[in-house]
């Protein structure tokens, strides 16, 4: 997420909502997004709301996303991303965090209630904007955050989804973003996506390693997401999804959700951003100012227009190695009861 800070993330999914009579193909795309519940997956605007104390229910010009933008732009639902920084907070603060970021979101809704409104299921989000309010969700990013047996109270705070890890390993396995990268599902990380599972929180697969991403999806019982993740076509970095990854999600009967970041979408930009990075982590600067050396520099990278997204069916760019080509949907051969015992087994 270090690159996704700097432009913006954003995993938007369209769901039909009662559109009128017409057609879609007569429908303009306006017409369509505005009569779509449009949701975006993924939003590092908490860190703001909650560091900074951002008014969120303000234009803020720093800022992609805030209540009026989401008004404007026609955004009905937002998952807001729970995500503790490692570089911020030690190992043993890191839920204590987290609980802080829920709190922080939380508040916002209250005070703009007239506004925005919590919702915890599909049936909510409709409620709500049937009733005129945009709907706040949660996701938590990384399960470095997660201690085994948490997964229930941040469930009870709202979180419908965990992605499985950041941009380091967690308890659950390997990561896209260290060296961790050839590391898969771990016995603890089965026993999580386990219990998500029976809670009802959805396995994210964005920032996964390769290996995790399999052993994952293969696990998994239920649709996966990757909340803010492309395609390797468009730009070959490890954060990007390979095509037989992306037809493995459709198999499973889950959803990548676009991430519109100009890394995502351009390897020559994700490789300038990488050496923003490099460059300022040298600096020795504070977290806050950091982000804004990096930032300031990326801002003077030549833009990546938004429309390589549907340019990607038109051309044929290089071709990236996948070192595991799909396979038929596997799946566990555990009966209901095997799942029933081995969730109710502790976590090491
Ligand atoms: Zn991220």
């Amino acid at each position: 997420m270090t690159g996704l800070r700097v432009a913006v993330v954003c995993g938007t999914v369209l769901v039909a909502a009662g559109c009128p009579s017409r057609s879609a193909t007569a429908l303009s795309h306006r017409d369509l997004h505005r009569h779509a519940i449009v949701v975006d997956t993924h939003s590092d605007c908490t860190q703001r709301i909650t560091y900074d104390g951002v008014d969120f229910a303000k234009p803020q010009a720093d800022m992609q996303l805030d209540l009026p933008k989401m008004r404007a732009g026609g955004l009905d639902a937002q998952f807001f991303s729970i995500f503790v920084g490692p570089w911020r907070t030690k190992p043993e603060g890191y839920y204590v965090e987290a609980l802080r970021q829920f709190d922080a979101v939380h508040a916002m809704i209250r005070a703009n209630s007239g506004t925005i409104a919590w919702a915890r299921t599909a049936a909510d989000v409709r409620a709500n904007a049937k009733r005129g309010r945009i709907s706040a969700l949660f996701g938590v990013e990384g399960a470095h955050a997660l201690l085994p047996g948490d997964e229930a109270e941040m469930l009870e705070q709202g979180a419908r989804y965990l992605t499985l890890t950041w941009s380091v390993a967690s308890p659950i396995g390997g990561s896209s973003g260290d060296d961790s990268d050839g590391r898969g599902l771990t016995d603890v990380g089965r026993r999580i996506i386990d219990e998500m599972e029976r809670l009802g929180m959805m396995v994210d697969v964005s920032h996964v390693s390769d290996p995790l991403f399999w052993d994952a999806i293969r696990y998994a019982r239920k649709p996966v997401i990757a909340s803010h993740s492309s395609a390797r076509e468009l730009a070959n970095v490890p954060r990007n999804m390979t095509d037989a990854m992306l037809k493995a999600v459709a198999r499973n009967g889950g959803a990548v959700c676009v991430n519109f970041g100009s890394s995502f979408l351009d390897r020559d930009f994700a490789a300038g951003e990488q050496a923003a990075w490099a460059r300022a982590r040298t600096l020795g600067l504070p977290p806050q100012e950091l982000w804004r050396t990096v930032r300031d520099e990326v801002s003077r990278l030549p833009p990546v227009p938004l429309s390589r997204l549907v340019e990607l069916g038109r051309r044929r760019p290089e071709k990236p190695a996948d070192p595991h080509p799909p396979e038929p949907r596997a799946r566990r051969g555990r009966t209901t009861k095997d799942r029933q015992e081995q969730a109710r087994r502790p976590h090491p």
